[in-house]
């Protein structure tokens, strides 16, 4: 079996990578990677046609059956060696997501960090991908469950946690013996490329990682509907999961939708208001609001929002905007200008419904350039609102006044989005009405994120299908196979017919 090779990026001028080897699109057509903080270019990467798509997918194939057979434990090696090669360049890799895609850099490392445990964590399911072995109907036969791999997965990323939603996909994928091509999102591929880059160091075999770059519209879109692909593992927004659903129905290949979210954050006077101030900073202002567990909406109890409120502004005013690479920095900018004029359009209808705008609502004062944006907090805002029911994906957040836990249950669960929520409270009835009652598929309750690598990630309603993360994301990427086996030394058919044969 060949070896991928090592990446070939000369200066910022990045390529993809196709069957082992580091290729340039055929129409030498690009797409300028912009640092947010700076709005300066700061690389390209080839901008894939359908054709390279095509060809990606089928060295994916042509790869598949060797991989699959080698030992779980060999596959594993190679997971293992990824995750030490991501600790070893942590930094680099560090700096290259923040000025890709904004977060403070001590973020970014935290980033780093998960994407290579994802690796160890799904090498260590080599001796536990598990099948079942059950007794038959009849004497002497036996039932297996066995579970396969599906072929060749077609992975497709967002901008927000670039280096971790690749690790999540890559790493379940290959270690059930898939192989994959996978497309980042055209804002932040980078931090793909150079996670593949590793790949080919670590000596992955050639045509069993491949990364395309390119839009969603055409080089997504040929994953998606190529008969080549098994399964489609796609995290992003819930309006591209439903296109994906209807092109995927032509030939029916799996899929994992990891979509929007829209979590509330209930906070009730028993909870520790000083400790659910900091977690609610937390919770919308990590990754400039620019997380699908982020707190999108806040249901506070009117006997403590007096309390609540001004001390939560308080320490809104005090986060420091600015360049993401310095320490001190806690909210860098958002990714693009397009998505900071969506939050900012929001705001804007906000205040033409007559919210009250405690702070923020604009771009800060400085730095003079990038996409920063204010944290920004909206007061009595109704439950219909667009700031209550779409998901705002940046650091803007409405408050409502609740007077009853039934009613802020009832309140979180009116929303087409089920992914995160979060409670603080500590009377175990209410905790165990929120456990129950929520229907979201992760409750955070005296608590805050991120999500862990042995919890599942998944979400009601339209965020998503299937789950991420867990034992539960991994057989996501496994086939089910059922066989009934006779060993009988003298086999009969008598138990299926009413005459003797
Ligand atoms: P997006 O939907 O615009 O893009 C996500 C990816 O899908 C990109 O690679 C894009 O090119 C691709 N894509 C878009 N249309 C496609 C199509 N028709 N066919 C194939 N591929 C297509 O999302 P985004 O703006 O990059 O990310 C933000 C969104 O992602 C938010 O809605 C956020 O909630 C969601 N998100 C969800 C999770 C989760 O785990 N549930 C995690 C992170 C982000």
């Amino acid at each position: 079996m060949a070896r991928a090779k090592p990446a070939q990026v000369s200066g910022n001028r990045y390529q993809m990578f196709i069957n082992g080897d580091w290729v340039d699109s055929e129409s030498e057509e690009k797409i300028n990677i912009v640092n947010p903080a700076t709005e300066k270019v700061i690389a390209s990467v080839p901008k894939a046609s359908r054709e390279q798509t095509k060809s990606a997918l089928e060295a994916a194939e042509e790869a598949q059956p060797e991989w699959e057979d080698l030992a779980p434990v060999r596959r594993a090696s190679f997971l293992h060696q990824t995750a030490q090669l991501i600790r070893r360049d942590k930094e680099r890799l560090a700096r290259i997501l923040t000025s890709e895609q904004g977060k403070p850099l001590f973020e970014a490392r935290g980033e780093i960090d998960g994407a290579a445990s994802n690796f160890d964590y799904y090498a260590e399911f080599a001796r536990r991908i598990e099948g079942d072995l059950l007794p038959s109907e009849n004497p002497r036969q036996s039932i297996m469950i066995l579970k396969l791999p599906i072929g060749v997965v077609a992975s497709i990323t967002p901008w927000n946690f670039p280096s971790a939603t690749v690790a999540r996909k890559l790493a379940p994928a290959l270690i059930t013996g898939n192989t994959v091509v996978t497309k980042p999102s055209s804002n932040t591929p980078l931090s793909t490329l150079e996670m593949v880059r590793l790949m080919g160091e670590a000596g992955f075999p050639e045509g069993v990682v491949n990364v395309v770059t390119g839009s969603g519209s055409d080089v997504g879109d040929e994953l998606v509907t190529n008969r080549i692909t098994g399964l489609v593992t796609m995290t992003g927004s819930t309006d591209a999961g439903r296109t994906i659903m209807q092109h995927a129905s032509n030939h029916l290949p799996k899929l994992v939708l990891e979509l929007g979210g829209k979590a509330p954050f209930i906070v009730w006077h028993d909870a520790d208001i000083a400790w659910a101030v900091k977690c609610a900073i937390w919770a919308r202002f990590w990754n400039c609001g620019q997380t699908c567990i982020c707190s999108e909406r806040m249901y506070v109890d009117e006997k403590i929002k007096d309390k609540f409120v001004p001390a939560f502004v308080r320490m809104a005013k005090d986060l420091k905007i600015g360049n993401p690479l310095e320490s001190d920095t806690d909210l860098g900018p958002m990714v693009s200008k397009e998505e900071r004029e969506t939050s900012m359009s929001f705001v804007r209808k906000a205040r033409q419904e007559g919210d009250k705008i405690i702070i923020g609502g604009d771009r800060p004062q400085s730095p003079d350039e990038g996409w920063f944006f204010e944290p920004t907090i909206i007061e009595d805002v109704k439950q219909k609102s667009p700031l209550v029911q779409d998901e705002i994906f940046g650091p803007v957040v409405p408050i409502l006044e609740v007077d009853s836990f039934d009613k802020a249950i009832e309140y979180a669960n009116d929303s087409k989005y089920g992914l995160a929520s979060y409670v603080f409270t500590k009377d175990s009835t209410r905790v165990l009405k929120a456990m129950n009652q929520i229907k979201f598929g992760e409750s955070y309750i005296n608590q805050v994120g991120p999500e862990q690598l042995q919890g599942a990630h998944t979400g009601y309603r339209q965020s998503g299908l299937g789950a991420e993360g867990s034992r539960y994301g991994l057989e996501c990427y496994t086939q089910l196979k059922t066989c009934y086996v006779d060993w009988n030394d003298k086999p009969s058919l008598s138990y299926l017919f009413p005459y003797k044969g």
